[in-house]
């Protein structure tokens, strides 16, 4: 009768081991796939380039960030908002 408890005392311990060694094998690369570094870009009003906050000029204009390729397009954009808006006849 103990030799059976032993028998069954050694397939447990067997069975841990394999359990612990299956567990230990499994490979810890599953995390690498989904590197993408998620690079805003924004299009500039003027021209419709799509630029990178890297890149761009960035103009604070009417309260707002607003992205351009050149200053050029910035420019631009600032007489098209000194145009378009109302302007107070009386300042
Ligand atoms: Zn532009």
């Amino acid at each position: 009768m103990i030799r059976f408890l032993v028998i069954g005392l050694l397939f447990y311990i067997g069975y841990r081991i394999l359990a612990s060694l299956g567990s230990a094998k499994k490979p810890l690369s599953s995390q690498s796939g989904s590197r993408d570094h998620g690079v805003d870009t924004y299009r500039d009003p003027v021209c419709g380039v799509y630029v990178t906050e890297e890149t761009a000029i960035i103009g604070r204009l009417d309260g707002q960030r607003h992205y351009f390729c050149s200053m050029n397009c910035l420019e631009k954009y600032r007489e098209q908002l000194d145009h378009s808006s109302p302007s107070n006849p009386e300042e």
